[in-house]
């Protein structure tokens, strides 16, 4: 069936395959084409803006997902208090009214109860300035992150442990500058790395410890350059480039990119996929149109999911046990037939148009913000058969309405645009934005870096330092994605090494550069 989107007016196909999947979770067709399906869901999450805000109920200074304005938050609760039992989400439920938009009176509810201030769970010790992560201790300025410990400024991170500046990092443990690294220790400045140790300006490894400069290999050690030395031969390389001088690092940094030049790559960073389509995707089946995920199965156009993923389309990031999931954002921890939810996880089952829910929710229609609830319209308690008959009379409303099938609106959501994840993967101008009515926020918290704050010391002495826009994906021309950074720092400029450092890098590129730069792919 050949549709047109109803947001950017593109053709988009509809196969039987996808009408089975919409019959079975009782949901008609989209409307919107797949790449704006994306688009909607991602406007409605935010990841890296944090801002300065109190908690409602016990006024504690806390860090907080909402810029100061934005009236979520003068309505928002520190963690502690979110999910204690000092307050009753169900204390804002409201009479279904069928005369008015589903919509409008579900966006009333939302802006009523109360929001925690960032969206992490309570199995997090130590952990105040992180957003979207859980199951971590000790972790700082992490996000999209789980089962981490001892975690610095990271994205994607996901069962690791000690590890700093590092994108899309898995099962990993002491780890520095790493992208896309998964069962690796002790790596730095390595990009698409699997079970390999101790090794430094290494990409595309697998099995590989020992090794620096490496572009490629497959279980091997002690290779520089990709050259085989000996034990004592690779020692004394390597420590005549250790001085560990700012310098000799961008030196080598310049050496890496330069040597990655003459290597030939796999068209796509796929491992153990059967009938899959995607890129960044491992231990896949029949998983089409799906980005940046692991561990998943008869899934199609999903990004970010790991650990376990069944049945689902259209769901971007979380994961580690879901099934039958359909249109919905940042789901996970064991959660089942879930659609159009936001932030619904725990054993959550059997929701629809929720957001925020926990705890094993299940058999909720248009609820925000509930712990272990049932049978719940518009955080309203119902007996299962009330609960069922407004289900069904909602749906037919919203079904005359055009509203039933769509995920919520953008013109609704609860942040700019320019702060949502949306922004990054399908970026619009300010005019753009408004003309459609979608909320726009100019006051970003913008981190100036360490390189300006040197050169404004005087000017701004409390800028922050940390500058985590450098974690960013990037979606190129074809639509293939990529967790790579897109911008590097250009930190190099603001950094005058001194003469002697800068002369020592010189000439150590100089000697590097002598030797053959071809990949160990290209002499086999
Ligand atoms: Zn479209
Ligand atoms: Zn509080």
């Amino acid at each position: 069936m050949q549709k047109q989107c109803r947001q950017c007016s593109a053709p988009f196909e509809i196969v039987q395959e996808d009408l089975d999947f919409y019959e079975r979770l009782d949901v008609p067709a989209p409307t919107w084409c797949p790449p704006c399906r994306e688009m909607r869901r991602m406007a409605w999450y935010t990841e890296r803006y944090l801002y300065p805000g109190q908690c409602a109920l016990c006024k504690k200074n806390v860090i907080s997902q909402f810029e100061p304005k934005n009236p979520r938050a003068r309505n928002q609760y520190c963690l502690s208090c979110w999910w204690s039992d000092k307050w009753d989400p169900l204390s804002y439920g409201r009479d279904y009214d069928p005369s008015r938009s589903f919509f409008a009176q579900l966006h009333e509810l939302e802006l009523a109860v109360p929001y925690a201030c960032t969206t992490n769970d309570t199995v997090l010790e130590n952990c105040d300035y992180t957003h979207q992560t859980g199951h971590s201790k000790n972790c700082y300025l992490v996000f999209h992150t789980s089962l981490c410990e001892d975690c610095y400024y990271g994205y994607g991170v996901k069962k690791s442990k000690n590890c700093m500046d590092v994108h899309y990092c898995h099962e990993s443990e002491l780890c520095y500058e790493c992208v896309d690294t998964v069962g690796c220790y002790g790596l730095s400045w390595c990009q698409d790395c699997q079970n390999c140790s101790e090794s430094r300006f290494i990409r595309d490894c697998i099995g590989c410890s020992e090794c620096f400069l490496c572009v490629g290999l497959r279980n091997k050690k002690h290779c520089f350059l990709n050259e085989q030395l000996t034990p004592g031969e690779y020692r004394k390389r390597v420590q005549e480039v250790s001085s560990g001088s700012w310098s000799m690092t961008q030196a080598l940094l310049k050496k890496y990119r330069e040597f990655q030049l003459s290597h030939h790559w796999k068209c796509l960073q796929t491992e153990m996929t059967e009938d899959s389509r995607g890129n960044y995707l491992y231990r896949a089946r029949d998983a089409k149109e799906c980005y940046d995920c692991s561990d998943i199965e008869h899934s199609r156009l999903c990004s970010q999911l790991q650990l376990g993923v069944k049945f689902c389309r259209d769901i971007f990031q979380f994961g580690i046990g879901i099934e039958l999931c359909y249109d919905s954002l940042s789901i996970g921890y064991s959660s089942y037939d879930l659609a159009f939810c936001i932030s619904c996880m725990e054993s959550a089952a059997r929701l629809r148009y929720c957001m925020y829910c926990f705890g094993g929710t299940t058999d909720c229609f248009g609820c925000v913000q509930l712990q272990r609830a049932k049978f719940c319209i518009l955080n309203k308690q119902y007996t299962e058969a009330a609960y069922r008959t407004l289900k069904e009379r909602i749906i037919a409303k919203m079904k005359v309405d055009g509203e039933y099938g769509e995920f919520f609106p953008m013109q609704l959501c609860a942040s700019g645009y320019n702060e949502s994840t949306a922004q990054w993967w399908y970026p619009h101008t300010k005019a753009e934005a408004t003309k459609k009515s979608w909320p726009w926020e100019d006051n970003l918290p913008k981190t100036e870096g360490k390189v300006r704050w040197r050169k404004s010391r005087t000017a701004s002495p409390t800028s922050p330092m940390i500058s985590w826009t450098r974690f960013s994906a990037v979606r190129n021309a074809s639509g293939t994605t990529r967790s790579s950074p897109r911008n590097w720092p250009s930190t190099a400029a603001a950094h005058s090494p001194s003469p002697t450092a800068a002369s020592i890098a010189a000439a150590w590129t100089a000697s590097i550069c002598a030797t053959p730069a071809s990949s160990g792919r290209d002499r086999a």
